[in-house]
């Protein structure tokens, strides 16, 4: 996962303002949180100098093509289907107490978030994700209980 001084390290660093923002840094923390691109930098985008580093900003905080409205992606290529983010759900839990909410297979699907399909996690029902709506909380069960960070909130 990237941070923002690696995103910084790869900008003009000219704090010309073309983008809107007061600053790099700033621009920086934008394509983090996904609310800028890297097209939202005009000397980035058309000077051919910056080509390499356009191409790897877009790499490294490419738009969120995956992302949920809670701003979860799952990068399938990584999941191995352990199950960890299943039962750590808390959603999950509350919505399926004999199944997933005690330690067993899903004795239904339909209101869970997180189920394993063909060996791979898939995320449906986000809307019932803690960290969705007014009274969002940065829930991070599935998230920790990933080996191998295939699970990520971009927002
Ligand atoms: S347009 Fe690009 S170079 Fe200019 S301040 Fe924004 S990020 Fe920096
Ligand atoms: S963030 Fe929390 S509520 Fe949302 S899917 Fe992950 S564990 Fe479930
Ligand atoms: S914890 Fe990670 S590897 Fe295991 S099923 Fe969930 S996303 Fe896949």
């Amino acid at each position: 996962m990237t941070n923002a001084m690696e995103l910084y390290q790869l900008l003009p660093k000219t704090n010309c303002k073309e983008c809107g923002k007061t600053s790099c840094m700033a621009f920086a923390v934008a394509l983090l949180s996904r609310e800028l691109t890297a097209d939202d930098c005009p000397p980035l985008k058309n000077e051919p100098k910056f080509k390499e580093k356009y191409e790897k900003i877009n790499e490294l905080a490419g738009p969120a093509g995956g992302a949920t409205e809670t701003g979860l992606i799952v990068h399938e290529e990584l999941c191995f289907g352990c199950g960890n983010c299943v039962v750590a759900c808390p959603v999950n839990v509350a919505n399926d107490p004999y199944g997933v909410g005690s330690g067993n297979a899903p004795k239904k699907n339909e209101k869970l978030i997180l189920t394993i399909e063909d060996g791979i996690v898939k995320a449906q029902n986000v809307d019932e994700c803690r960290r969705f709506g007014k009274n969002k909380i940065l829930c991070t069960g599935c998230i920790v209980t990933c080996p191998v960070e295939a699970i990520e909130f971009v927002v």
